[in-house]
């Protein structure tokens, strides 16, 4: 094995202590690597430590919604709610922090701003907001993928004098909203999860709609012992089933297609789904929602159908029910009383569809001519996802060429979302065109491939690994004909979804993550592992072979 630079700070930076980080760190630290964590806010989490709006839970459910690697956190923690809210799902973060003495290698309030590559050292060197320089070796980023928060081009937004906050950043403290006028604009999946939290609190609630989405209403229950006990025996299997299912969820994939069963026994269908509640409908109905136009718009008037029993104004009803675009159109949301909250009498659906907001104004929000008063308004109007976090931020690779400007001029271009040409050592957890997924699942088997690959990589002398540009082109075309080929192309267009970068003006439409399948991906993984690492350019000092690892 070479012996490892102590020219070099370190031999792995990994930037956001988030699920990813505290993975990567964890399985860098057990193959010897001298690694650190920076992250820039003041506490670990990542995503959970800055999402803390009202209402904030996981959409998927406890049992796969965390780590399986360590028998230690999964024997001694205890989730108490199936659908874990945000605070917990942080507890269950620092506990693991804590458990597995990770935090001595974590630097918190250290927010990087640049990390550069030294062609000659073939060392990455990090720069800090606060100036420092630090070098390592590799390079890993886990700085999340719906982190980078977006508000509106709506004019005014400054001019508002009320409390602004958007759900990504909402204060430690939390808001108090009693006695208060509030709006909202976004129901995407964050602006759903605040609706009834803020309905139960506020004097009165305007939620501002440009376009509707397809909620799955969800049962939560509290974990018994007897749930815990059962995954504590099973937990393996469970996680196995999630790794082999395409949107890595606990569930046996469909195997029927809506097309194929009469109209009474697809409603029976539906009707079960819909009250075992949340992604159970989503992928145990049918086998056909996300791939076959009809069989989306079946699940769809399906779901309109539900809207008009639950929601007692006909007239709200329809505007809550979507008509230009189908199922899978958006990344579905999981509700939590979400329709119902439109039945209290101070909760007010406000259309912009048809009458746009013009303006936000000192004291509130002007729709077409009418202006809506109010003390606090919030934003949920999403992230520029997947790109954002990594084109925020400096990263410099060969020649000089930024992350952002690589992608900007070339399309975006990774090898399975987890090296990129130009960038050598770099690697990303939940890199663009990774698989559309409960994300625990993909960030976990990442740090283990990550932990092998680089433990091969040290073994072997390797200098480094680098995406070829042959196998960026291939990543590409399989990423956007496995894209094409579904419902989220055809209805993410018209839904403006921010998995094709819809989202954000200006950003070119291009699949940003893997909609083949979590399962498919990881055979891919797999093989580039079996393959020696064939499609990541590497120099060995001596010649070795994968045997030697
Ligand atoms: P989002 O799905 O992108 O939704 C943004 C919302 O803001 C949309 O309703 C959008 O309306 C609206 N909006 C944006 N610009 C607007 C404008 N200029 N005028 C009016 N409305 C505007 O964002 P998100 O709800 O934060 O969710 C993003 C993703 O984060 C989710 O899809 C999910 O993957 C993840 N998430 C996960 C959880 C969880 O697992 N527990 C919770 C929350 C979020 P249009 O649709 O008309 O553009």
């Amino acid at each position: 094995m070479t012996e490892r630079s102590t020219d070099r700070d370190y031999d792995a930076i990994v930037i956001g202590a988030g699920f990813s980080g505290l993975a990567i760190l964890h399985h860098l630290r057990e193959i010897g690597l001298r690694t650190v964590v920076l992250d820039g806010e003041d506490g670990v989490g990542g995503t959970w430590h800055v999402n803390r709006y009202p209402g904030v839970r996981t959409d998927s459910e406890y049992s796969y919604y965390s780590y399986s690697f360590s028998k230690e956190v999964r024997e001694e923690w205890n989730w108490t709610e199936r659908y874990p809210s945000g605070g917990e799902v942080l507890a269950y973060l620092n506990f693991v922090a804590d458990r597995l003495d990770l935090r001595r290698d974590i630097r918190l309030n250290t927010r990087v701003e640049a990390a550069r590559y030294d062609e000659a050292a073939n060392t990455w060197v990090v720069e800090t907001a606060d100036g420092e320089r630090l070098t390592t070796k590799y390079l890993v980023s886990g700085m999340g993928v719906l982190a980078e928060a977006v508000y509106p081009a709506i004019p005014g937004i400054d001019d508002f004098q009320g409390e602004k906050y958007h759900t990504a950043r909402w204060p430690r403290e939390g808001v108090d909203l009693s006695g208060k006028r509030v709006g909202l604009i976004g129901v995407g999946a964050s602006g759903i999860q605040i609706v009834p939290a803020v309905a139960a609190q506020a004097e009165e609630f305007f939620v501002f709609q440009r376009t509707p989405n397809f909620v799955v209403e969800t049962n939560n229950d509290a974990v018994s012992d007897r749930d815990l006990e059962w995954l504590r025996a099973n937990y393996d299997a469970v996680y196995e089933k999630a790794a082999n299912h395409p949107f890595g969820v606990a569930m046996e994939p469909a195997e029927h297609s809506a097309l194929e069963v009469s109209p009474e026994e697809r409603r029976r269908i539906f009707e079960s789904k819909w009250n075992e509640g949340g992604f159970h409908f989503a992928n145990e109905c049918f086998n056909d929602l996300a791939t076959n136009h009809e069989a989306s718009e079946l699940a769809s008037e399906f779901i309109r159908s539900k809207i008009a029993e639950i929601v007692t104004d006909p007239a709200t009803a329809e505007l809550l029910s979507p008509r230009s675009y189908s199922f899978n159109g958006k990344r579905v949301p999981t509700g939590h009383g979400y329709y119902s909250a439109f039945n209290r009498e101070h909760v007010h659906l406000v259309d912009t569809a048809s009458t746009p907001i013009t303006a936000i104004t000192e004291r509130g929000v002007r729709v077409g001519d009418t202006e809506y008063e109010l003390d606090v308004l919030i934003f949920a109007t999403g992230f520029d996802a997947m790109t954002g976090t990594l084109t925020k931020i400096d990263i410099v690779g060969r020649g000089g060429r930024t992350l952002r400007d690589k992608w900007a001029e070339d399309g975006l271009k990774s090898n399975l979302g987890i090296n990129a040409n130009g960038f050598p050592n770099f690697f990303m957890s939940l890199g663009p065109q990774t698989p559309y997924s409960n994300l625990v699942v993909p960030i976990q088997l990442g740090a283990q491939w990550l932990q092998r690959a680089l433990a091969w990589a040290e073994a072997n002398d390797v200098e480094y690994f680098e995406a070829t540009p042959e196998s960026e082109d291939w990543w590409r075309e399989e990423t956007e004909q496995a894209g094409r080929g579904t419902v989220m192309y055809s209805e993410g267009k018209k839904a403006k979804a921010w998995f094709l970068g819809e989202n954000i003006p200006g950003k070119p439409e291009e699949f940003q993550v893997y909609m083949g399948g979590g399962q498919v991906y990881q055979r891919y993984c797999r093989e580039l592992e079996e393959s020696g690492y064939a499609a990541l350019l590497h120099r060995a000092a001596e010649p070795t072979s994968a045997d030697a690892a």
